[in-house]
């Protein structure tokens, strides 16, 4: 039967043609086409809803056709189309004109879901700057628009950015997703020498890159990697008037015909098929999440897949990154101590980790560089920067290979960490400050501390998702007491710590598979596996780290997460109204077919009912697009006082 399609083609093609626009001034003909033909005299030459028949309800008729003939897909359209037939068979235009009016309302609606979170994506395009790293001369940096990039030039790609330009790597080595040309989303290893297209995504290591071709297409290509990654999420929107297409068209067809049998009245059953037609039903999801999806959008939240927020409605568990996400991610160094009696000074050693960390993406890595700037502190060039996540880097600076990271990769290097004791390592640990240790050429050599303070706003947010029922996790690549000290004064009761990237998406797979579904918050290359395994992920420290948001559901474009709360909140509420929508226009659509068995409604009578429900459900969900969390209200009242 597929080979039928090619057939249906022209046709088809016809009726999709003129977009958004073509449909809205066809749906505001037909509304008007309506109107007249309400209000006219009876004994006009040709009904106006003919119009709206033609205008909304052919493509219908004409689609519901098409699939059932080259597919046996029963749709709810094909009730609708039966319907249709039926009403302009016995004369009653109104009605079928009503109908079809209706249900094009509810597919536009829908189309508009998926377009409101693509436009969401298009934004944190805009909003994402698409710079490029430009190697100058003498090795240093300038940070340019990825546009104006010339052949030749060199970029230089950090972990967890995309390649700007189509080129061949001069230096470093690294592995690249490169889903956005393959599809393929499995880790490509790139060295010296080996080309490497723009709009890929860089993994693990610091490279650099000479440019082939100009810059200008990398960010059009990044733009379609983003708007395929919530095309798959469109799929999910299951419309579930079509769920249940089949048994709505079974059920009309049986009750249409039982009607006609018992009362041997063609009117009545007519009736019956026309109240029958899931129009407000149709509307109920896709009206609630658009209006939902607004909302967040105000809050500063870009939702990127259309089922996100149902799918944050019924979390349990809320799982925080610490660095970056709960603390602010700019941390200042407290200190940098060289192990006595080794090859390095304080001062010595402080150079070699600012040269170790200058290829860093990682907020300690950032924080470290832009202290010693302001120390003073002289910084050497490095060579082969490797980024290990959730553990630390191992870069080659003057000659020596420089390992700085926690405890678990001077393990993995089968270094012993009483080695560093002298380094004052307990002391600062006991202070809850994040230590890193350092190695070069294998031998300890000392260690940093940074501390890094809470947001502002971490409190609060922890606070009001205990309230709603949401049990905060911590989850830190840090060590046992910076994670107490963190999680003590964010006020969440359960942490991890030493967790690698795999054991954060470890933790949360265990937690889900015992039935609590975790929404995962972090910003970092270290949260993109925890992110993109849980039920939600939220990627936060506004748009910047490109991985973190590829992987994650929901972004947030501003600073900070205060909002998060409320977003929890709103998704709830998003499902209380679809639930509401539901009940509703079942429970409307029911007590319509009993009247219209018992010939009580007449089908233009019975259209009508239709489209009071169907008001009835879009003035329901417009409710969401100004909905404030109890909670937040409250709050603001607080504060005005
Ligand atoms: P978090 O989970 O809190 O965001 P990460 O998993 O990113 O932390 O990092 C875990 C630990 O690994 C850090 O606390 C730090 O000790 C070490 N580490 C990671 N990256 C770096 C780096 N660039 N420089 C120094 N230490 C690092
Ligand atoms: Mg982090």
């Amino acid at each position: 039967m597929e080979s039928l399609k090619p057939l249906f083609e022209p046709l088809t093609n016809l009726l999709d043609r003129g977009g958004v626009h073509k449909d809205v001034a066809f749906i505001i003909l037909s509304a008007i086409a309506l109107l007249c033909s309400f209000l006219a005299p009876d004994d006009m030459p040709i009904d106006p809803a003919w119009i709206a028949i033609i205008l909304c309800g052919l493509p219908i008729v004409v689609g519901a056709f098409v699939a059932l003939v080259t597919e046996f897909d029963v749709k709810a359209d094909l009730l609708v189309s039966i319907a249709l037939v039926a009403s302009i068979a016995i004369g009653q235009y109104f009605a079928a004109g009503e109908v079809a009016l209706i249900m094009q309302l509810g597919a536009l609606l829908e189309e508009r879901t998926v377009a409101r979170a693509q436009r969401g994506i298009e934004r944190l395009v805009e909003l994402t700057p698409r710079t490029a790293r430009l190697v100058l001369e003498g090795g240093e940096e300038r940070i340019v628009e990825a546009e104006t990039v010339e052949r030749l030039q060199v970029v230089r790609v950090l972990p967890g950015e995309y390649v700007p330009v189509d080129g061949i790597v001069t230096k470093g080595c690294t592995s690249v997703d490169e889903s956005v040309l393959t599809g393929e989303s499995m880790p490509v290893d790139k060295q010296e020498g080996d080309e490497i297209s723009s709009g890929s995504l860089n993994q693990f290591g610091t490279i650099e890159v000479r440019a082939l071709r100009s810059g200008e297409d990398g960010s059009i290509q990044r733009m379609a990697r983003l708007v395929q990654s919530a095309d798959a999420g469109k799929a999910k929107i299951v419309r579930l008037a079509d769920r249940w297409a089949t048994w709505i068209v079974v059920g009309a067809l049986t009750a249409a015909a039982g009607a006609y049998l018992i009362t041997g009245d063609i009117v009545r059953s007519v009736t019956v098929l026309v109240v029958f037609c899931p129009c407000s039903l149709v509307l109920a999801t896709p009206t609630a999440i658009v209006a939902a999806i607004g909302n967040a959008t105000k809050h500063g939240f870009l939702v990127k897949e259309g089922d996100a927020l149902e799918r944050l409605s019924s979390v349990k568990e809320a799982a925080f990154d610490k660095t970056g996400t709960l603390t602010k991610g700019t941390p200042e160094v407290l200190g940098v101590v060289a192990i006595p009696g080794g090859r390095f000074t304080d001062e010595s050693l402080y150079e070699v980790l600012a040269g170790a960390e200058s290829r860093s993406e990682h907020p300690l890595g950032k924080a470290i560089v832009a202290c010693a700037r302001r120390a003073g502190t002289t910084i050497p060039e490095p060579e082969e920067f490797r980024m290990i996540p959730g553990r630390g880097v191992e870069v080659r600076v003057s000659g020596s290979k420089v390992s700085v990271g926690n405890a678990r990769m001077m393990q993995e290097a089968s270094l012993v960490t009483e080695d560093w004791r002298d380094a004052g390592v307990e002391a600062f640990e006991q202070e809850g400050c994040t230590v890193s240790y350092i190695a070069v050429e294998g031998e300890a050599t000392g260690v940093v501390a940074l501390t890094d303070a809470l947001r502002d706003e971490s409190v609060e947010t922890v606070r009001a998702l205990y309230a709603l029922g949401v049990s905060p996790v911590l989850l830190t690549g840090d060590h046992v007491e910076a994670a107490r000290a963190a999680a003590r004064q964010a006020g969440i009761r359960t942490f991890l710590a030493s967790c690698r990237p795999e054991d954060k998406m470890a933790y949360i797979e265990s937690r889900e598979s015992a039935g609590r579904a975790v929404v995962m918050i972090g910003d970092g290359v270290n949260d993109a596996p925890a992110l993109r395994r849980a039920q939600v992920g939220i990627a936060v420290g506004g748009v910047g780290n490109d991985l973190a948001v590829e992987a994650a559901d929901i972004a947030i474009v501003e600073e900070g997460m205060g909002q998060l709360a409320h977003l929890v909140a709103l998704s709830r509420r998003m499902m209380r109204t679809i639930k509401v929508n539901l009940t509703f226009s079942m429970t409307l659509n029911f007590v319509a077919i009993a009247l219209a068995i018992l010939a009580v409604l007449d089908p233009v009578a019975g259209a009508l009912v239709h489209n009071c429900g169907s008001v009835l459900v879009i003035v329901n969900s417009s409710l969401l697009l100004r909905w404030k969390s109890p909670r937040s209200n409250a709050r603001s009242a607080d504060t005005a006082a």
